[in-house]
């Protein structure tokens, strides 16, 4: 039997910490954030659904909780904001055991802590179905330093962090009951949301557009094109790939479109004036962070990824799918 309703929101309760923007968290009708005058609330919701962007039988519920906070807080920094609240609801299925919401709650709460965020409010229900975990996010941001899609222009370099494709290789094991190397498990079940990159970015001015890699390079980009009616050309020779990614590739070649639209890997994507170089490269340092400069922008409209021999690469999948089924899932 699993604890009522009011016993579960009020175990919630105990637990939620209210940072110093909170001035109601969970407990009134609404929760309340103070926005500091010529700052921004930016709010971003997020829907996790059981057997489309989840599967129980690979993923542990304490993964999912940290998963579940860290894929919204993504588009926090996908702005520059710094993330303050989040709002939870849950449909829990009919048989989860209290030790089955104990460990999911777990994983939320060191996702919480993590990112320093606020548990302020949610609802919870019991599923007929799947599981099912919407979260909203807010944070804040100065007025003059949010990074929307849609200033990059053409000249402007075009860079990312991190690696690509971790999270799509780990997918394609599991799909083929291959177990995952530790790296690799930490970049599919525990994604970190580079949030102290975003923000650095808009504090410092040093970005002229950005997103959130959630569905892969090659469909991410397009929309940050189209926002900014530009074009671009990438160098897929210069796209960053881990060692491990790299060791699967030697062995099969086509792994490769993995990292173009494997999806999940909540890195930065983001454009910047060539006059920025030094200052990211010396930014990439301090934070011990990879940024790589991947390609340009350009006035045309069209997308380019090109190869080493200058010829230009048609991938083979399209965008990101979670379970192969053919509905539209795609995530901001
Ligand atoms: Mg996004």
């Amino acid at each position: 039997m699993r604890a009522g309703e009011f016993e579960l929101i009020d175990k919630i309760r105990r637990r939620a910490n209210v940072g110093p923007e909170i001035r109601l968290g969970i407990g009134d009708d609404c929760s309340s954030i103070v926005v500091p005058p010529n700052y921004e609330l930016l709010t971003s919701t997020d829907l996790l659904l059981e057997g489309v962007h989840f599967c129980l039988d690979w993923t542990d519920l304490f993964s999912l909780g940290i998963k579940s906070v860290a894929v919204n807080i993504s588009d926090l920094a996908a702005m520059g904001a710094k993330p303050v609240s989040l709002h939870l609801a849950v449909g829990l299925p009919a048989n989860f055991s209290d030790e089955q919401v104990e460990q999911f709650l777990n994983g939320v709460f060191a996702g919480l802590e993590c990112y320093e965020v606020s548990l302020v409010g949610g609802d919870t229900c019991r599923s007929e179905g799947p599981l099912v975990i919407s979260a909203t996010v807010q944070g804040i941001c100065h007025k003059d330093q949010v990074i929307t899609r849609g200033g990059a222009g053409a000249g402007d370099d075009l860079w990312v962090s991190g690696t690509l494709g971790d999270s799509g290789l780990a997918l394609h094991f599991l799909q083929m009951n291959r177990p995952l190397s530790a790296f690799l498990a930490e970049r599919h079940y525990r994604p970190e949301a580079r949030v102290v990159l975003g923000q650095r970015l808009a504090i410092e001015n040093l970005a002229t557009a950005m997103l959130d890699l959630s569905d892969g390079l090659n469909g991410d980009l397009s929309h940050l094109l189209r926002a900014s009616t530009v074009g671009a050309r990438v160098e897929l020779e210069r796209l960053p790939l881990s060692n491990e990614f790299k060791d699967e590739l030697r062995i099969d070649q086509s792994l490769f479109d993995l990292a173009l639209c494997g999806g999940e890997d909540y890195e930065l994507l983001f454009t910047a004036k060539p006059a920025m170089r030094d200052l990211l490269e010396q930014l990439s340092v301090e934070m011990n962070l990879s940024l790589s400069r991947i390609g340009e922008i350009t006035s045309t409209p069209e997308f380019d990824l090109v190869m080493a021999s200058g010829l230009i690469y048609q991938p083979q999948i399209s965008a990101f799918d979670h379970f192969g089924s053919t509905k539209d899932k795609s995530r901001e």
